[in-house]
This record gives structure tokens, sequence and C-alpha cells, in this order.
């Protein structure tokens, strides 16, 4: 089969991409504009393959996904490119409307298109699959975890852009029969992914002796997925589901942020130990995130029992060999960390004042 992947130089479709190319026989090409978050470095290990391809193209321009599209022929569009953290839509909303909903619409508009134009054998086994967030459906209490029935409630610009996004697709679904799959995933961790998220950001600055802030009172809950777990259940998903399908994606493994960043303390201090003492004696609670999420935990027994998905790794083990890969993996980071975000805190909800230190 012919996948063509936005947003492949990311985190999540890199990891997509690499196991498309390593286990499997189908064609991949990779659409990415290269901002601050897409690498292509990433991608070094499937740069050569015969069947990867990579077009530099923003998905908000219809005729360039067009002209695309139309020269690769893709049985499967696995839609990834998106502004996504939450912190920069705080600070500058626009690029999330514009990328995540314009963007999509533009992709929504050209797959539309070509679908259309496909034979009836082509048109059955074409997908269009969404990458979304279990974002969209806002905050939850004590108990309870999202099911793909939950009421879409958004509280970030972030969240927001992807639930419009969503509803997109579902019209473009049910309004010109696009057989579209949507995907709702809790937060990601793993390889590759760009230091500005909370688990990189903790690692590196932990290696550097700074200080490691945790936003609020660090109770805020997430249901963490290893990336390579995201990435099965993905290409399961594109190969198994139902046009209009919906599956929530999760891992089953609920952990406070202070917790989450406790645990890679533990980890470094076995594995890089600090002659100035425990890592966690870096820990600074500083200013919450406005309108900071409290609970989000994802209900996947749909996708469990119509696709017999699992989540491979275990929450313990899935952090303990990220944290190794960082430490393995420092040219990677060091790069980033140099060139394109150095730490800063973001997503204050106010421009800091000339001269300020941050977090
Ligand atoms: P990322 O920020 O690491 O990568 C996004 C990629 O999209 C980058 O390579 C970037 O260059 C590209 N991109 C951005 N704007 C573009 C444009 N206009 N045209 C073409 N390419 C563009 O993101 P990620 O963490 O890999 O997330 C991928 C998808 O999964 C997103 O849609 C996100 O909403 C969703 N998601 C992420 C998580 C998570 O925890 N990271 C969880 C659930 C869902």
């Amino acid at each position: 089969m012919k996948y063509l992947v936005t947003g492949g130089a990311g985190f999540i479709g890199s990891a997509v991409i690499r196991k498309l190319i390593a286990e499997t026989d189908h064609e991949v090409c990779n659409v990415d504009l290269l901002t601050y978050a897409g690498n292509l470095s990433t991608l070094a290990q499937v740069e050569d393959s015969p069947r990867y391809r990579f077009e530099k193209a923003d998905i908000r321009d219809k005729a360039a996904m067009a002209g695309i599209i139309a020269d690769f022929r893709p049985d499967v569009i696995m839609h990834l490119a998106a502004e996504t953290h939450v912190d920069r839509s705080i600070d500058g909303p626009a690029d999330f409307i514009s990328t995540n909903l314009v963007g999509t619409y533009a992709m929504l508009e050209a797959a539309l298109d070509y679908w259309r134009g496909l034979d009836a054998d082509g048109r059955a086994a074409f997908r269009f699959q969404h990458i979304s967030t279990d974002e969209v459906y806002g905050s939850l209490g004590a108990d309870g975890a999202f099911t793909e029935d939950s009421v879409y409630a958004p509280n970030s610009p972030y969240a927001a852009s992807k639930a419009g996004s969503d509803h997109l697709v579902r019209a473009w679904h049910k309004t010109y029969g696009l057989p579209v799959i949507t995907t709702n995933c809790s937060n990601n961790y793993g390889p590759y992914q760009f230091p500005e998220k909370l688990i990189p950001l903790m690692i590196i600055n932990a290696l550097h002796g700074e200080k490691l802030p945790v936003y609020g009172d660090g109770a805020q809950v997430r249901d963490w997925l290893h990336v390579a777990d995201h990435a099965d259940a993905l290409v399961l998903i594109s190969e198994r589901a139902a046009p209009g399908a919906v599956y929530n994606v999760g891992g089953d493994n609920e952990r406070t942020n202070l917790e989450t960043v406790q645990s890679i303390c533990s980890v470094l201090d076995e594995l890089r130990p600090r002659a100035e003492g425990a890592y966690a004696d870096l820990v600074s609670f500083v200013d919450d995130r406005p309108g900071h999420d409290r609970r989000y935990a994802i209900d996947a027994s749909r996708l469990k029992r119509d696709l017999g998905w699992q989540p491979g790794h275990t929450g313990d083990e899935g952090l303990r060999q990220t944290v190794a890969w960082y430490l393995e993996n420092e040219d990677w980071w060091q790069e980033i960390r140099s060139t394109k975000y150095s730490g800063d805190r973001l997503g204050r909800g106010a421009p800091a004042k000339h001269g300020e230190t941050h977090g």
C-alpha cells in the first residue's frame, strides 16, 4: 500500500514512518513543511529506502497537496501535521487556527477531489486517517475516562483547533462520503520528542543542572502512551478500521506530572548520578498554565475489542528506555537546544516583560 503521511518529520509521524519502512513493505511519501518542530534527522534510518520519499510542502496549500497526491496516488492519507504545543497556542493561537483548521480543510478538499477520481475499488479501499488528541474532551474529575462518546469541551487554543479539525473530518465523511477515520490519543512520550514537551524538557534540564519547572501543584494527571505503541495502533487502524470509525488510543498509564518528573529523576540518579545531589532537588514549582486541564484518562476498550490492540510498553520500562535514549542521543537534542529552543518558559498567557527571567 501507499501511505502519504503529513507531519512525518515530527515526533509521532516519524515513528509511524520508521515503522512502515522497517516492518512492512508499504511505500511512504512524507509531506512536511519543516517548521521549528520538524526534523529530518529523525528519519535518518529510512532516508535511503527506495520506498521512502520526502516532499517539503505546506498542508494549507491545497494546490500543492493536490499535486503531490495526484503524483503519489496514496491508498491512505495519514494526517498528523499540526501545531502541537499547548503553551505555544496560548502565546500565539494564529498558527494553530491556520495549520490545524485551515490546513486540515485543505487536506480534506485535496483528498476528496482525488478520491472522487478513483475507480470503485480504489474508492472503497481509500482512507483519510486523521490523528487527534484526547484534549478535545476537556478535563476529567477524579474518576472515569474519556470514551469515543465523550462530549467535546476543549479548553486550550490547541485543543479547540484540534476539536474543530475533528469536526471538519467528520463532516467530510457525513456530507461527501469521504472514507475517514479519526483517532484521539493521550499524551505520547518516547525517542525524538521535541524538547519543549514535559518529559524531554525535564530530562535535558536535569542533565544541565537547571531547574525542573513543575506547573502549579504538579497534581495534573496525564495518561502516557509510548510513541511506538501509538504508531502500532495507527498502522493497525489504517489497515482495518471501517470508514467513519473513531478510536480512542491510550496507555492505561495515569501519573501526575510531579510523579512523572520524580520518576525521571530516579532513573537519572541511577544512570547518570550527579555529584551535587539528587536530581529531584532541582524540582521547582512555578505558576500554573492558564486553563490547565486537571486530568486526562483514555478508555481504549473499543480499539482493544475491535482490533486486538494492546500497548507493548509498561510505564516504568518505557520511561526508563526513553531517559536512556536521551542520554545516548545527545547529538540529536543538542542541535535543537542550541538552534531552535533553549528551554525557556512558554505559555504564561502574557508576554514576558523586557529583562524578566523565566520559570
Ligand atoms: P510535532 O509537533 O512533533 O510534529 C508536527 C509536524 O508537523 C512537524 O514535523 C512540523 O514540521 C509539521 N507541520 C506543522 N505545520 C505544518 C504545515 N502547515 N504543513 C506541513 N507540515 C507541518 O507533533 P507530534 O507530537 O508528532 O503530533 C502529531 C499529531 O498527533 C498532531 O496532529 C497532534 O495533534 C497529534 N497528537 C499528539 C500527541 C502527543 O502527545 N504528541 C497526542 C495525541 C495526538
